[in-house]
Parts: structure tokens; sequence; C-alpha cells
């Protein structure tokens, strides 16, 4: 049970945090404090928005 867990905030490679010592699940994302569940179900859905205009991601400059 040494694999090690990503956090799932979309784009995320970081490692999830450690479960806690104390018991309990591991979660599920990275230290950072705005990767949550919340945050990256908004995440989702901006990229879900984003993802018809895919073609223009190209930053003009
Ligand atoms: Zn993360």
């Amino acid at each position: 049970m040494s694999e090690t867990k990503i956090c799932i905030y979309p784009g995320c490679e970081r490692p999830a945090v450690p479960a806690d010592p104390r018991g309990g699940p591991q979660p599920a994302f990275c230290d950072l404090e705005e990767h949550n569940a919340l945050t990256a179900h908004q995440e989702r859905q901006r990229l879900a928005k984003e993802g018809s205009t895919e073609e223009k991601e190209e930053a003009s400059g």
C-alpha cells in the first residue's frame, strides 16, 4: 500500500496529502488550499466550457 495518490484536481499532478495517521481516508487532493472538491468541480465545469474552443489555445502575443 505504498502507492502514491495524485491530486485529482484537473491538471494537477502533485501528490495527494498523506492520510491522517490517526485514521480516516486519504484525501484526494494535494496540500494546495485551493484544491478541494468544490474548486475541482468548478475547474472541471470551466474546462468543459472551454473544451469547445480548444482550437484557440494559442495566445496572441
Ligand atoms: Zn492539487
